[in-house]
């Protein structure tokens, strides 16, 4: 992550995710998974309150992201900007 923040964010919409993880796989230091397998920020991604969903990428996570939201099987992914 640079001093001025993340590239984009990777929204994950828990209410369409099956939990599955692929989004996981392609991102493997954005992303963790929790106990029932939904994907979330990796530990140290996010700061403070700050909301699992909405993962901040370094530049060089953008490809891989914009993969992981076309392979979504459900859809459940987007990228936002700062
Ligand atoms: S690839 Fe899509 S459906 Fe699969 S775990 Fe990631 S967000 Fe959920």
């Amino acid at each position: 992550m640079n001093a001025g923040g993340p590239a984009a964010r990777l929204h994950i919409d828990w209410t369409v995710c099956d939990g599955r993880g692929l989004c996981a796989e392609l991102l493997p230091e954005a992303l963790t998974r929790d106990d029932w397998g939904y994907p979330l920020a990796a530990p140290g991604r996010i700061r403070g309150s700050g909301d699992a969903t909405n993962v901040p990428l370094t530049g060089a996570e953008l490809v891989p992201a914009m993969d992981a939201v076309k392979l979504c099987p459900l859809l459940a992914l987007r990228i936002t900007r700062p």
